[in-house]
């Protein structure tokens, strides 16, 4: 990622420290499994991160010697197990800039948090005539619950296209959006291409014809600082998965009159004030939107990892990872048949590929024999496979575990996939 293009951070202060990634790596044990007699070469983070002992001891703790449900016990162990609970809730407040702990919304990740926002805030607001914009790029989970959406109100569905290098067509975007657009809803960075988007001018905009903007931070969170005051979005949803914390667990951001004006989505205990047959009071937010008996351990998991990214500072992690970038970016250049699918200005370090008359599943199985790990396929992402007018690609993406090594050893798995097929 090119600092200049990282809504929020601050390119005058002086550069971030260096990451020692072998020191890092010591920290994630399954880094240290083989795959049959090779060591593991782990390339899919922008799939799921591997996770720190940190993380996997908090878990494990929470479990050996907190377990308990919350909120509603008065003996030690649910007063514990709610202060960890809302602890780590205040972690995500904080990692995130947000203004106070009620704009977080503890869901099971991304994916729900798209579709709490498209159910509860869309569905009473939107009718026949509003639009919905999305661009190209998106992940199926930033598609898939505005068109149900669009279905069950009548709106319409509108998308940015993208250039051919994976940059969003900013000038085509404005053309799109008009005072029809309620809501503009796009991804912080894209999983199948790595190209990040300038979110604060794209906000500014949505914010400008009156819609409101909703935030894809699944592949942002993990590399780029997020600060969701500066980038004055409405809504912003991540996964912990992603971010070095477990799955099943993810947070929405929303802006407080949002969620104060919003009816809850799905009904339950721990969401209400008062039931009765006759009516049901529910609970201020964020617990309106928070039925049922919370994933408690997810949540004190992710808070370790916001602790583990804090630890190391995301601008080490993200200069890390632009080095990584680079490397692997002119490594790939080398390997002959070989087209990058995704090279804007503005990208994470995702490489997303295609060699010259391989499928990418073949690819895949050849470097997993090598013990390398990238993933193949359309990447929940097929309009950007549309647009590319290929059918998958091969992806390989880092982290902050991984090294310049991790990239040579792709190459040289690429190089023995060249001569396997030609
Ligand atoms: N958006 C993007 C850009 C993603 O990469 C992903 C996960 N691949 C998601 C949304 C969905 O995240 P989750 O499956 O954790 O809900």
């Amino acid at each position: 990622m090119n600092p200049a293009a990282r809504p929020g951070s601050d390119t005058s202060i002086a550069p971030p420290r260096a990451l020692d990634a072998d020191r890092v790596r010591e920290q994630f044990p399954i880094l240290r499994r083989q795959i049959g007699d090779r060591p593991l070469v782990y390339l899919d983070s922008a799939a799921t991160t591997q996770k720190p002992q940190s993380v996997i001891d908090a878990v494990s703790r929470y479990y050996e010697e907190i377990n308990s449900n919350v909120h509603r016990g008065v003996h030690r162990l649910s007063e514990e197990a709610t202060n960890a609970y809302e602890g780590a809730r205040k972690k995500i407040r904080t990692f995130i800039n947000a203004k106070d702990w009620q704009e977080i919304v503890w869901v099971r990740g991304t994916t729900e948090g798209i579709n709490l926002v498209a159910q509860s805030w869309g569905r009473s607001r939107l009718g026949k005539g509003d639009e919905v914009l999305l661009t190209t790029m998106e992940h199926h989970s930033n598609i898939v619950p505005w068109q149900i959406l669009c279905e069950q109100t009548g709106a319409t569905l509108r998308i940015a296209p993208i250039g051919d290098d994976g940059s969003l067509l900013l000038e085509e975007f404005e053309k799109v959006l008009s005072d029809r657009t309620r809501v503009v809803a796009v991804t912080h960075a894209s999983n199948a291409l790595g190209t990040v988007n300038p979110i604060r001018e794209i906000v500014a905009l949505a914010h400008a014809v009156g819609a409101v903007a909703v935030i894809d931070g699944a592949q942002a969170t993990a590399h780029l600082p997020v600060d969701v005051r500066d980038l004055d979005c409405d809504f912003y949803a991540f996964s912990g998965h992603k971010m070095f914390g477990p799955t099943g667990i993810g947070a929405l951001y929303a802006k407080r009159e949002h969620l104060e004006a919003m009816p809850p989505w799905m009904g339950g205990g721990d969401m209400i004030s008062m039931v009765t047959f006759r009516e049901t009071h529910y609970s201020d937010p964020p617990f309106r939107f928070e039925a049922g008996t919370p994933n408690i351990a997810g949540a004190v998991g992710m808070g370790a990892a916001v602790d583990f990214i804090t630890g190391l500072g995301i601008d080490a992690i993200g200069a890390h990872e632009r080095g990584l970038l680079e490397h692997g970016t002119a490594r790939l250049g080398e390997v002959e048949g070989l087209r990058l699918i995704g090279t804007a200005p503005h990208k994470s370090a995702v490489f997303s590929f295609v060699l010259e008359g391989i499928h990418p599943h073949d690819i895949g199985t050849i470097l997993d024999r090598r013990g390398i790990a990238i993933r193949t396929g359309h990447h929940c992402a097929q309009p950007v496979m549309q647009r590319f007018r290929v059918p998958a690609t091969a992806r390989a993406s880092v982290s902050v575990y991984n090294t310049r090594r991790d990239l040579d050893d792709l190459v040289e798995g690429l190089e023995e996939v060249n001569r396997f097929f030609r």
